[in-house]
This record gives structure tokens, C-alpha cells and sequence, in this order.
């Protein structure tokens, strides 16, 4: 009798315990959203601003796979417009042209002591037909108080937005006290290789280094989080790594009448079953811990609780995103076979096939140590596993959540948009900064757009357009963010 009195009250203690310490955890759980300073306000001209970037639309500067299926014309055409356009930026800022059609500007800083910073955004956009949008993609129309068009959001938005903001301090005689770099490649979406690469190239042979690197990669958004109805800010802190293994096997053809009982296609086949019935293990990164600990005290009870008190309930919010792909694909490294290919014929078996399994791979894992798993798991050694050549990227270091750069960036963020909650974040996807990894610790992706969470898919899809109001304070966001890196 006394041994079950005792094990009940060291049960009913061992509770109470872990009550106080979920309730501890989750009053001590404060925002970490600053005080939003002054707002300055600045005399920007928005018609004239979004007439520019309707005209900017309105050039094709699509990006192919190969060199061949550029029309780099356009590309010309497009730096022509950009000296018509800004003609200050241009009479006060250095240009240089990197293979051909990158652009490199830098202004000058009146104090060596200060490390320059660099402000990114790409030419280049992706293909659009006139299917499915309400206004053609390369009409840059205004209309609905919107600017319409392909590249609005991704990323001509931005490269305007920048230009406007130089262009804006150099006529008021601004003098930067640290240097202002602008970098702009012009095949990011295809890889980035030939732009940002060769731009990043050129500044690492010159010794560079960058207080901070602000390219697009997030943005401001709404409806994307539980319990967080109003808009939230995401920095991006770091993006994954990218490879494309490659898995083939040979067998004997022959007829299709007598099959050996696995044909080729058979064993691969069953090397992507094993490796899609075991995913990479879902982990909580530095990322994905940021996030929680910026959005969490701002979500109502018992969210709230949850994400203050992950020792306890880490594992139910595993669970909870991995339900999702676009939650899941923050948690792990993930496992996407995209191609497959066997014999030409129908009744011909195949002598070889292959297949290609795209993995985006999580901070903690590398490139190798993906394809050992991977081996591992098909555990075949008839399949040869080889990387892709092309896009090969190690995840991104994390930029940390401390330090100046990154709270004058929050700063900026809260000044010019105070209704917005920042966050930092994972980019799931692969943006130009990649290649400008060591030339700053503090790589931030964020471009200053509101964007709903039904707009998203407008980027890269149909109807990508930006309000004219998010682009004023887009513009507003970036003189701000030029002179705070100066004083
Ligand atoms: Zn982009």
C-alpha cells in the first residue's frame, strides 16, 4: 500500500514539475519583435517610379539553359534603358560590365575603415506565355493600383527598386561613408553560374569582404503561419544545398517476350522505392529554430506554449510539418526522383536506364554525405550512383540573427513597414548569394515586396504583379537601408 501511495505522488510531483516548467517557459517566451523607429518619410515620385518599372517589364530578358536560348539583345536593350533611366546613379556610381552582361556598380565610401556592403537582384526572368493572365506578362500594364507583369515580384522588382533608391540619394547629394556595391546577374534562374559566379569571382579576386549581402530569396507575406493573421517579414539566413544524383543500370537487352525477372528499369525502380520509403531524418537546424522562436511568441495560446517548449513537444511539431511539403522540406533533406528513362521501345528491354533523384539538402548534411546514404540505402552495387554536373551547391552557412547588420536590417524592416513582424528563416530554393557565401558571414535574403500567400504561386506561374503601394515602400526601404548602413 505504501510503495503505490508513494509512486503516485512521485508521479503526480513528476507532473506538476513538468506543468510549472511548460507554464515557466512560455511566460518567460517574449517577442522579439523591436520597437518600430520614427518613420522618415521620403519624396518619392511612385507614378513616375512605376512607369520605369512597367517599361523595365516590358524587356525580355528571358534566361534559357544554354547560351543559344538567350536573346541577348534584350539584355542590351535592358542596360540602355537602366542609363536613360538613372541618369545620377549612373554619373556618380563605378560600372563595370562582367562576361558581357552582369553588372557590377559600386559607390564609393568616404571611410576605408568601413567594410562596403552589397545589394543584389537579377535581370533575368523566367518564360511567360499569355495563357492564364489577366494582362499579358511583358505588358508592364498598371492597373487596379497594380504594376502587371513577368518579373514584377522575381526580381526586377528589386533591381528597380534598388536603382530608384540610388537614384534618389545621389540627386540629393548623398555621400556614403561606406562603400555601396550592386551586383545584378543575369542567369539566376537558370543556375546563376555566368552572372552572379563570374561577378563573385571578380570580387573575391579583388579581396572583398561585405559588412552584409542583401539578395531576394523571401519576402513579406501573410497567411503563411498558424495563429498570425497579419504580415511577417522573412529574412532568409541561410538556403540549401542542391545535387542531382544520377542512378543507371546496364542489363541485356532483347526481346521483351522473355524477361530476366528484374529487367533494368526493374532495378531502378526498386532503388527509388527504398530511397522514397526512407526520407532523410527531419531535424530541427539553426533556421528552422530562429523561426520558431520569432513567430512562436507571437502566436495565440496553446501555439504559443508548443513553440516555447520544444524539449517537450518537438517531436509533435516534427510530425505536424512533415505533414506538408512545403513545411517538410524545412526539416530535412529532401528526396525528389524527377526523371527516369529505359528503352526506347515498348517491347524492347531496356540496356540501360537511368534515373535522376534531386535532393535539397539540409544544413548539417553535405553533398557526399548524401550520396553515402543514399548508397547505403539502395544498397545495389548493379546501380551506379554519380552527381549530376551543373548546379551543385553545398548548403548555405547560416548568417547569424545578432549583431549589427542584421539589426539594422530588422530596424529598416520595422521603420518602413511597423505593421509587419520579422522572422528570419530557411530558403527552400537557390538564389544568386550562393556564390558570394565567403565574401560576408552576414547573408541576408529578403526582398521588400508584400506578398499574399495565394499570390506566391504567381512567381514563376501566371499573374505576377506588385502593388504599387509595396513598391513605393519598397523603394523607401532601400534609401533607408543605404543611409542606416552609412551613419
Ligand atoms: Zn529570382
Amino acid at each position: 500500500m505504501l510503495f503505490w501511495v508513494i509512486a503516485v505522488s512521485l508521479a503526480a510531483l513528476a507532473i506538476i514539475i513538468v506543468i510549472a516548467a511548460v507554464a515557466a517557459r512560455t511566460a518567460a517566451f517574449k517577442s522579439k519583435q523591436t520597437k518600430a523607429p520614427e518613420k522618415v518619410d521620403y519624396s518619392i515620385d511612385i507614378d513616375a517610379a512605376a512607369g520605369r518599372l512597367s517599361q523595365a517589364v516590358k524587356i525580355k530578358t528571358v534566361s534559357g539553359h544554354d547560351r543559344s536560348q538567350f536573346d541577348f539583345s534584350q539584355f542590351s536593350a535592358f542596360h540602355s534603358f537602366l542609363e536613360q533611366s538613372f541618369p545620377a546613379a549612373h554619373a556618380t556610381l563605378e560600372k563595370q560590365v562582367i562576361n558581357s552582361y552582369g553588372l557590377l556598380c559600386s559607390w564609393k565610401g568616404s571611410n576605408p575603415d568601413l567594410k562596403p556592403v552589397l545589394l543584389m537582384a537579377h535581370q533575368d526572368v523566367v518564360p511567360a506565355s499569355d495563357e492564364g493572365w489577366v494582362h499579358p506578362p511583358f505588358s508592364g500594364r498598371i492597373a487596379d493600383g497594380r504594376i502587371w507583369g513577368r518579373g514584377t515580384l522575381d526580381d526586377k522588382g528589386s533591381l528597380m527598386g534598388i536603382l530608384e533608391a540610388v537614384e534618389y540619394l545621389a540627386k540629393d547629394g548623398f555621400k556614403p561613408s561606406r562603400s555601396i556595391y550592386l551586383a545584378s546577374g543575369f542567369d539566376e534562374e537558370v543556375g546563376g553560374k555566368e552572372g552572379a559566379g563570374k561577378i563573385a569571382e571578380h570580387l573575391r579576386k579583388q579581396g572583398l569582404e561585405f559588412e552584409y549581402i542583401i539578395d531576394e530569396g523571401m519576402a513579406v507575406t501573410q497567411g503563411v503561419a498558424p495563429g498570425i493573421p497579419g504580415w511577417i517579414a522573412l529574412i532568409g539566413i541561410a538556403e540549401k544545398g542542391y545535387v542531382s544524383l544520377e542512378l543507371s543500370t546496364e542489363a541485356e537487352g532483347g526481346h521483351a517476350a522473355q524477361p530476366p525477372r528484374q529487367t533494368a528499369v526493374g532495378i531502378l525502380a526498386t532503388a527509388i522505392a527504398r530511397l522514397q520509403a526512407k526520407p532523410f531524418p527531419a531535424r530541427f537546424t539553426g533556421p528552422a529554430a530562429a523561426l520558431f522562436d520569432y513567430l512562436g511568441p507571437e502566436m495565440p495560446f496553446p501555439t504559443k506554449m508548443i513553440f516555447a517548449n520544444m524539449w517537450l513537444f518537438g517531436d509533435l511539431v516534427k510530425r505536424q510539418l512533415a505533414a506538408k511539403p512545403v513545411t517538410d522540406a524545412s526539416i530535412r533533406t529532401t528526396t525528389a526522383p524527377t526523371q527516369f528513362r529505359g528503352s526506347d521501345q515498348d517491347n524492347i528491354l531496356p540496356m540501360l536506364a537511368t534515373a535522376v533523384i534531386n535532393f535539397r539538402i539540409l544544413q548539417g548534411d553535405t553533398i557526399e554525405s548524401v550520396s553515402q546514404r543514399v548508397t547505403k540505402i539502395i544498397g545495389d552495387p548493379r546501380v551506379r550512383i554519380r552527381p549530376l554536373a551543373g548546379n551543385v551547391f553545398e548548403p548555405s552557412p547560416v548568417s547569424p540573427t545578432s549583431g549589427w547588420s542584421f539589426g539594422m536590417l530588422n530596424d529598416t524592416i520595422r521603420e518602413i513597414m511597423p505593421d509587419a513582424i520579422v522572422a528570419p528563416t530557411l530558403v527552400l530554393g537557390r538564389t544568386d548569394s550562393c556564390y558570394f557565401a565567403d565574401l560576408s558571414p552576414c547573408c541576408y535574403r529578403f526582398a521588400p515586396e508584400r506578398v499574399r500567400s495565394g499570390e506566391l504561386a504567381s512567381i514563376h506561374g501566371v499573374n505576377e504583379s506588385i502593388a504599387i503601394d509595396s513598391y513605393g515602400e519598397m523603394i523607401s526601404f532601400f534609401i533607408r537601408l543605404i543611409t542606416s548602413s552609412c551613419s
